[in-house]
Order: C-alpha cells, then structure tokens, then sequence
C-alpha cells in the first residue's frame, strides 16, 4: 500500500490521501505528519473504506513527512472515535485530537532534568532562600514546578543550584509508575459483596462485553466491592480505567486505592502539568500503567490492553460535557467498553433513570447491595416545612435544625448542612434604587463571596470589587444580600452556636489536593463539628462520626427548566443523606422544604426510592423523555446579538418535517447571554425510530453562516440553560 487515507486535525477539512514514501512504514491507526500548503499538520492513517476521501490520483499526492514515535491508535478506539463523532454529531477531527490528548507524548522518548535538596546550605542565607529549603524538601521536580511549589522566583532556585543547596538529576519522562500489587491488602467481603464480585471476576475472565450496573445503596461498600474484578484484571495483566466524576473526590479513592493496592494509579484529568500528562498517556500507551483514575476525558487515552472499565457515581451529571465535543462520558464508556470486548461497571447508590430501564430491559446486568457494609443502618429522614417552622429573620435554619446540631455538639458528634451555592448570596441589590448586580457577559446574578470580599460570575468566572456605594444611585451602605449560600449558613451557624468549629466545604476551599486530603484529616481527627458544603460533600467521603444531616433547600433544585429536576433533587438528597450515619452510630436527616406535598420530597421522606423511579419513570414515558424518546438541542450563538438570532432564524427556516419529531424554538437561551455570546436555541424532541442524527446533519449542513456563528448541537442533553 503506497497510498494511504488520513484524518487530519483541522475540523474544516475531510479525510486527504497521501503517498507514503519508500521505507515508511504505516498502518490503520498510524499517527503521522502530513503535509497541507506549506504547513505540516498531525493526521492518523484510517482505514480508507470507513471514510469517505477525494479520488486525488495517485501521482498528484503529496508524500507523508513522517511517522511520529507512538504505537498506531487501536482498531477499538478508531471505532470509538468514530462512534463517538457520529453519534454526537461531531467533527472526528475534534473527537480524534481527544486521544492525542498530549502533545508531548507524541514527540517519543525524553528525560527532564529535576532537582532535588542536597542538603548542603548555601553560603549566603536569605529569607527567600531560606523559605525554599524549608518548602522543597522530600520534593523533585523542574525548576519551574519547584518555583511554584516554594512560591520564590526561580532566580532564587537558580541561585540555591550555583551555590550546590540543589542537584540536578536526570529523569526519564516516561518511567514506569510503581506497581499495584492484586493481593496487597484483600478485605473479607460480606456474603452479598461476595457474590458480586465473583461475578465480576468471572466476566473480566471471559473477556468479553458485558456492562453491569452495579446498584448499592450509600455505605453498602461499591468501591471495596469492584475493587476485587480490577485486581483480577491485573493478575492477567490488563489495565483498568476508573471514571469518577470530580477531581476533588480522587483524593479520597486514591487513599483507599493505595491501601488496597499498596500504590498509587495513575491519576489522569486536565489540570495535570504537561509532564505528568506525557507520562501518563505514555505509559497508557505502552501497556505499562495498570490503572488509570480519571475525569471524563480519560476515556480516549489509547489504552494498550483494556480488561474493565469502570464508572463510579456513574449517575452524575458531570460526566456530561458541556463544551466542545458534547458527550456522556457514562454512555462513551459503556461504547468504549463494547469495542474494546470488556466488562464495565456503572456504579451508584441512586442510578439515572435511563440505566435502570437498560438494566430493567436486560441490556444491563443488575448486581445489588441493599444493605449497608457492617450493619449500619440507613439513616432516618424527616422533613421540616418552612412554612410552619418558619426561622427566624435574616435566618435560614429552622429550630429544629438548629437543636439537632446542639444535641450534636454536646455528644461530640458531626453535622453537615447541604446547601448547593457558593459564596455568600446569590444576589446583591440595593435597598435604595433596586440596583442589582449582574454579570456583563452572563445573563446572571453576580454571587457574593465574603470571604475573598468579591462579587463573582459562577459562568464565565467575571469578578469586581464589592464596592461600598451602590454604582446607580451612588447611596452608601444601601447594598443587601439577597438569599443564602454556604458562607451565609456558616455565619449562621457560628452566631447561633459560638462553640462550634465550622468548616465550609467547596470547590473555593476544597480547590486542591492537599487542601481536600487536609479537611478529610480535621474532620477525621474531630477538629470539625459543622461542615457546610456544596454538593461536593455530598458523596464520596465516610465520616464515621457524622450523624446529622441537614438540606438547608430541598426545594433548590426542583426550580428552573431543567427537564429532569425531579430525578437530581432526588440523587442529590439521597447522596447527601448517604454521608449520615455510616458508623455504628444511626444517622439523622432533616430536610428543609417549602413543598413537603411534592412527590420527591414524599418519596425521600419515605425512602421509598421505587415509588420515586416508577411515578418518575411514567411521567417520562408520558412525555416522550429519555429513556423511553430522545431530545437534542442546538445553540446558535455569536457576541453579535442579531448575527446570532438571524443564524437561528436561518436554521429554522430549513427546519425538516419529519414524522416523529417534533422542533421547538428558535427562541432566547435561558441563559441568553453566555460569556459574551448571545444564545438562541432548538429543543428537539424524538421518538426512538428516528434517525435523529442523521437528520440533524443533514438540517445543520446545507446552511452558511458567518464566521462569528457557532452552531453547537447536544445529544442527550442535560442542561437547558
Ligand atoms: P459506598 O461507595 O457504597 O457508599 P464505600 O465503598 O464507601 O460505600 O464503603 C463504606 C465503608 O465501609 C468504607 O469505609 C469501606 O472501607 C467500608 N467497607 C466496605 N466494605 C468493606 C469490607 N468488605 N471490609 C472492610 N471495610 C469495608
Ligand atoms: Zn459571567
């Protein structure tokens, strides 16, 4: 074959052919540099017949540069990135450029020179100086890295490696990561822990697809359950990917791993420095790291011999992306795992809607534990109507709330109180002129934050100043804060009850590693009595003395035009209410609600999770939802306002009549401005019959637009802003 078909990394472009040139050697999968005008682009060689190219003939192509020094990407993740483009109408260039997801990975072999202590002094002390050998020890990494870690210049460090206080040292860039060892540290299992994984063992032994969803209720012990098939996957030498849903729960799993597995895995998400990146996709590549523990984007990393994937929390919605390539990294997994012929694990407490019915159809093989790990007990739920246990003014918390954590307090015990907002307010106006402080590049309220004295933008990250007088009317101290987040609850909690130590857990404090390994520690050591925190407290983590929890707002997330809002209040209070009681102590949950009729709340109060499912389950098949039809949607957005709604209106005028499908819109986003874009949107829903993405490609490319449009189309979608 002298003549080859390649998927080059420019989306506007289709498939080009190339020459290979005497002496190079390329096969499917190959990545390779191609030439394209002057420039040389990266491309991966295809199969030809899977994509449609240009009948070029064969004298007038251009020769391939080069093949660039990684194994060829394998025929199951070709199909994966092809599956993936095609069902989330995609560009394969952009799917594609996914699993080269590092650039230095892909120029070969390279060490790094690192420094580390001698523990020698230089002859000069400074206090900079000084400080760096304080913060550097037991550590080796780049200057640059070092610099950060020490926060001094790296003039400093330079001037520390002249006077011969640091070494260099040179590293391979890719050496191996230490091993996980399969039988370092086997737990006993309960009997029903037992008979799932013996039956999970069993399926990562047949080596074949099978997706299981494993249902557990909170405490049952899922990760020590599927941590028994991951260890059978490394005795036959395969690797293993494990997809959680947020980076600030690795640390935690990491902990468990490495007392399981006596090692660490390889950690994978996109704020790792470049050369932890290059290494691990190296080492993925190779075959070399057995496991890997990552975000979503962990599921294109070129994996040399897959034996079982599995997804922890797997009902969250942040394994849905939602820029770029649009896609569900639950659903892509379950894809990833079918080309690859291994099993995947789907683990949660409180599985999506769409999973149980895979699992009610047969699709999925249902494996249950229904009881807590060492016979704690479930805890109990009451509700607490705020219409007739109203708090008190400028209060959020009702009395019985409030008694619950002194009762607490006094028995040394923990209480964590739920509420799932940032920041001090959600709102700041004034009292004089009605002036509200809202974000200039978002239709949305600028949130206070006491803490950092700000306003900020949750969308786009915009922040000011908090001024002192009101920038309508100019009135000084006219400025309220509207409605509660975590800081307001804290201060709340602090007035009310001076004796207790309360932490507020959110992606502000909790926003690295060490600072998250630090409050797991203070609350395991008892230096915690409240944790008021967003919902990134609300899974994941075992505190054994934590016996009271409180959801400040039940109702939140029930308001607002999200499609499945019944369905996520319901796991996000289920999970939340899973963090109590795990240890011999039983666990209370109290749940603030203005609705305590609405048939979420009943269900929660009642623990009567399969009333829940099936009235939830009905009203969808009522509605044509997903499982039982599918929607899509489309954005149409510019940062010019009237180029963008005329792009929509253009879009709607060739919208297609197609039985059993039915398009709403165009009409302004909820979210009509988007940092700095204007936002127009299509909802569509189907019946399952319908070739939906087929017909969206098909509406979508026969129109032009100018260049300032994008046109982004979401599958599955589930934000409606
Ligand atoms: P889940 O993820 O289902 O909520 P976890 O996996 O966090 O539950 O388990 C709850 C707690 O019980 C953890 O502290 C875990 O270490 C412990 N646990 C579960 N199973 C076992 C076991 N077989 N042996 C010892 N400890 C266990
Ligand atoms: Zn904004």
């Amino acid at each position: 074959m002298n003549r080859v078909r390649c998927l080059v990394f420019n989306a506007a472009l289709g498939p080009l052919d190339y020459k290979v040139p005497d002496g190079m050697m390329v096969e499917p999968g190959s990545v390779v540099e191609c030439p394209l005008g002057p420039r040389t682009i990266v491309g991966i060689v295809w199969e030809a017949e899977r994509l449609p190219g240009s009948e070029v003939p064969s004298e007038k192509l251009r020769p391939l540069r080069g093949v660039l020094p990684v194994p060829p990407l394998s025929a199951a993740l070709r199909r994966l990135i092809e599956w993936t483009a095609d069902y989330y109408v995609a560009s394969l260039a952009s799917v594609a450029r996914m699993a080269l997801s590092s650039g230095g990975a892909l120029k070969g072999p390279a060490s790094i020179t690192e420094y580390r202590l001698t523990g020698g002094l230089p002859e000069r002390m400074t206090p900079q100086r000084q400080a760096a050998l304080e913060a550097l020890e037991g550590e080796q990494a780049t200057i640059r890295e070092l610099a950060g870690i020490a926060g001094v210049s790296e003039g400093v460090l330079r001037g520390l490696v002249n006077q011969g206080a640091l070494e260099p040292v040179q590293v391979d860039s890719d050496r191996p990561y230490d091993a996980a060892r399969p039988d370092f540290a086997q737990p006993e299992l309960s009997e029903d822990q037992r008979e799932v994984a013996d039956r999970l063992c069993e399926a990562v032994r047949a080596k074949s697809f099978a997706p299981f969803l494993l249902d557990g209720v909170t405490g049952s012990g899922k990760t020590e359950t599927y941590f028994e098939p991951m260890a059978e996957a490394l005795r036959r030498g395969r690797q293993v990917l494990v997809l959680l849903p947020e980076i600030a729960l690795t640390e935690n799993f990491l902990h468990r791993f490495e007392e399981r597995f006596g090692a660490a895995p390889v950690v994978w998400h996109s704020s790792l420095k470049s050369t932890e990146r290059r290494r691990a996709w190296r080492n993925v590549a190779s075959g070399a790291a057995q496991v890997v523990v990552g975000a979503r984007s962990a599921l294109f990393l070129p994996f040399a011999s897959l034996g079982l994937i599995v997804v922890d929390e797997a009902h969250e919605i942040s394994f849905k992306q939602e820029d770029g390539v649009r896609y569900n990294a639950r659903d892509v997994a379950v894809m990833r795992a079918h080309f690859e012929q291994v099993p995947v694990v789907l683990a949660s407490a409180t599985p999506a809607i769409e999973s149980l019915q895979m699992a009610e159809s047969g699709v999925y093989e249902k494996l249950d534990l229904p009881s807590r790990f060492g016979g704690a007990q479930l805890p109990s739920i009451a509700t607490i109507d705020l219409t007739e246990e109203k708090p008190g003014a400028g209060q959020w918390l009702a009395h019985r709330l409030v008694d619950g954590i002194e009762e607490r307090l006094a028995r040394g015990e923990q209480s964590l109180l739920f509420l799932n907002r940032r920041g001090y307010a959600p709102l700041t106006l004034c009292r004089n002129c009605g002036f509200r402080f809202q974000c200039p590049n978002c239709s949305a309220w600028l949130v206070e934050h006491r803490f950092t004295q700000r306003l900020a933008c949750h969308h786009c990250g915009h922040e000011t100043k908090q001024p002192e007088t009101c920038p309508e009317c100019g009135e000084p101290d006219c400025l309220v804060a509207c409605g509660p987040g975590v800081e307001r609850i804290a201060d709340e909690v602090a007035e009310r009850l001076p004796q207790a130590r309360v932490f507020v857990a959110t992606s502000d404090t909790l926003n690295s590693p060490g600072r998250a390994a630090e409050f797991i520690a203070q609350v395991e050591a008892g230096a915690i009595d409240v944790i008021v925190g967003t919902q990134l407290v609300t899974k994941g983590f075992h505190f054994p003395e934590l016996t009271l929890v409180g959801v400040v707002d039940a109702d939140l997330g029930l308001e607002g035009g999200d499609l499945r809002a019944g369905e996520r209040t319901y796991q996000q209070v289920a999970q939340v209410a899973g963090r109590a009681g795990r240890g011999a102590k039983p666990g209370e949950v109290l749940l603030q609600t203005r609705h305590p009729e609405a048939s979420v709340i009943v269900a929660l109060a009642a623990g009567d999770r399969d009333a829940f499912y099936e009235a939830e389950t009905e009203a969808r098949r009522h509605a044509g939802a997903p499982p039982f039809g599918r929607w899509a949607s489309i954005i149409v957005s510019s940062e010019d306002d009237a180029e963008a709604r005329e792009a929509a209106h253009r879009i709607g005028g060739h919208r297609p009549q197609v039985e059993d499908l039915v398009i709403f819109g165009p009409a302004p986003a909820p979210m009509a401005l988007l940092r700095g874009r204007y936002r127009y949107r299509f909802l569509i829903n189907a019946r399952r019959n319908v070739q939906l993405q087929a017909i969206l490609r098909r509406w979508l490319g026969e129109i032009e637009h100018p260049p300032g449009v994008r046109v982004g189309v979401d599958i599955d979608p589930y934000s409606f802003v």
